[in-house]
């Protein structure tokens, strides 16, 4: 067999970008045998975001939280094909896109394109550095599974780098103290996160270093966690005092070295303060930009001149514009905050708008064949002319589709010690709470959520493991 891509002549093509929230809830709804599916990502599992903070210090082992996209896609009725690939460009005028093998191992051939009838944009986001000097160079996002890694093994060079004979006590605090940039959840729990595999494992198994550890919390505006309730926010702030976590709010970083950052500090009375930081890690977490495959997209199109933030769609996901586009997750600006909760309520809207789709594609194609078979035998006229008129209604019915409408289910995000902060919205008044129980529900939650049932086991038995034998210190 060749690795030709064989569609089938009489299905359009739908080509999905990314593996993300967005494009893998599509993916799990859509019948795929209603269309030639393409899925094209440079990543080839599906990753659970919510509890990568957790990979950052071992509590949770990378590999529990990935999904690969071949196991997905083999349990679908009919095959989809997936190439491993970066999409460089989308030609919206031609409806191909250009695809690049960016991966180490490269064949002869890794650019080519691929057409499409249908495109959905799935591609996430980058992550966000205003330009600030510095920070690609020294810093680590927390984004994606290598991050994580590089966190982690970061996290033990320092306290491995403290511990070195000789080290001068400044030394020893800047390589001990870990800075985070960015109050959002992300900063939130990698904070919360570092403080436990301190205080649970590295304290015990590297004491001399114990008096130096620090984390810093660095926000630039007056609180952390802008999206939950104020009572919720000032429980993380308590909490995160207990912890000895330092939050410095009104802090905005301005340049990054290897050794320091420069940021300044709003003062009560409106004065403006410069202050050196010195950091041994610096973890970078201030949200999202666009990706330059999003920018070229946008620049193509006139009627997404205005849009800022990402890909403008209307109410039905429909990239604003364009023909035949439409977009979900953290590169669409749908009017909600970009979290995994949106982007996959998104995916599962557009997997019932595309079943639909084929289905009334179908049913017309019936109507249209009753009628003409009208015409040739008129003798059955009665019983045709009802089947048409029970098609047209069943036509009309799957045609009436509501557009996306968004249903918040809740914050949840974990602070340390094992507490968690949640705003959960149930039976129509809000709950919000913090604490350890918060915790359990906290936990119970993200494993009903992860994406398969070996997912869940895997998480599991990391949790265990790390309670029982205490994180891995090794550095790799
Ligand atoms: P992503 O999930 O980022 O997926 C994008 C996909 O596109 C990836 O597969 C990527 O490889 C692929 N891609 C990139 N470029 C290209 C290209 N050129 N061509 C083809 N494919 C491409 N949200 C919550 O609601 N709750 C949480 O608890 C939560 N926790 C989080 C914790 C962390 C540490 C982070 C970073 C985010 C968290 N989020 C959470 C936010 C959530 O992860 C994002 O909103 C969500 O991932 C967005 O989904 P997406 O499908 O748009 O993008
Ligand atoms: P975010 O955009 O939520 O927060 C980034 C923070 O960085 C902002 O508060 C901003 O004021 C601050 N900042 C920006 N520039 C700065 C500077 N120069 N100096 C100091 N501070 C600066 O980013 P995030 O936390 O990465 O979250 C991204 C998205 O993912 C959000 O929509 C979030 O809700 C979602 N998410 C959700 C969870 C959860 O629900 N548990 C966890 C992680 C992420």
């Amino acid at each position: 067999p060749d690795n030709q891509f064989h569609p089938d002549p009489s299905k359009k093509n739908l080509v999905i970008l990314g593996t993300g929230w967005g494009s893998v809830a599509l993916l799990k709804k859509l019948d795929t045998e209603n269309y030639n599916v393409i899925v094209v990502s440079p990543r080839n599992y599906f990753l659970f975001t919510p509890l990568l903070p957790s990979c950052t210090t071992g509590n949770i082992e990378h590999r529990s939280i990935m999904e690969p996209v071949r196991q997905i896609l083999r349990s679908k009725k009919a095959s989809a094909m997936y190439y491993e690939a970066e999409c460089t460009h989308i030609d919206a005028e031609r409806k191909v896109i250009k695809i690049s093998d960016n991966s180490d191992i490269k064949g002869d051939v890794h650019v080519t394109e691929v057409p499409y009838d249908m495109l959905v944009v799935g591609v996430g986001a980058e992550n966000a550095t205003f330009g600030i000097p510095g920070v690609r160079e020294n810093s680590c996002f927390l984004k994606e599974i290598k991050d994580a890694q590089a966190i982690r093994t970061k996290i033990m060079d320092c306290v491995e780098t403290a511990g070195f004979k000789d080290q001068k006590p400044e030394e020893v605090s800047r390589l001990m103290h870990m800075v985070v940039v960015g109050g959002g959840p992300t900063g939130v729990e990698f904070a919360g996160e570092l403080r436990d595999f301190f205080d649970e494992d590295i304290k015990k198994l590297v004491p001399e270093i114990a008096d130096s550890f620090k984390v810093t919390l660095v926000e630039a505006l007056p609180n952390v966690l802008p999206m939950f309730s104020k009572q919720l926010i000032d429980y993380t702030e308590s909490t995160f005092k207990e912890e000895h976590i330092e939050i410095m709010t009104k802090t905005m970083v301005k340049n990054v070295t290897d050794k320091y950052i420069e940021a300044e500090i709003s003062r009560p009375d409106g004065k403006k303060e410069l202050t050196r930081i010195p950091y041994g890690l610096l973890v970078w977490a201030t949200g999202n930009a666009l990706r330059p495959l999003v920018k070229d997209l946008m620049s193509q199109i006139p009627a997404q001149k205005d849009s800022r933030r990402g890909l403008a769609v209307n109410e039905y996901l429909v990239v604003q514009g364009a023909r035949d586009i439409w977009a979900v997750g953290d590169c669409a600006v749908a009017g909600y905050a970009p979290t995994a909760q949106v982007a996959s309520q998104e995916g599962a809207f557009l997997a019932r708008l595309f079943n639909n789709m084929a289905k009334t594609e179908a049913l017309e194609a019936k109507v249209h064949e009753l009628s003409a078979s009208l015409n040739v035998q008129p003798g059955n006229s009665a019983q045709v002319v009802q089947e048409i008129e029970s098609t047209e209604r069943q036509l009309r019915r799957i045609k009436d589709i509501k557009p996306f409408h968004y249903s918040h289910q809740g914050s949840l995000a974990y602070i340390g010690s094992e507490k968690a902060v949640a705003d959960v919205a149930w039976l129509n008044g809000n709950l919000a709470s913090g604490g350890k129980l918060t915790y359990l529900f906290w936990r119970s939650a993200y494993l009903s959520m992860c994406f398969s049932t070996r997912n869940r086991v895997l998480v599991a038995l990391d949790w265990v493991k790390a309670k029982v034998y205490g994180r891995d210190v090794s550095r790799e």
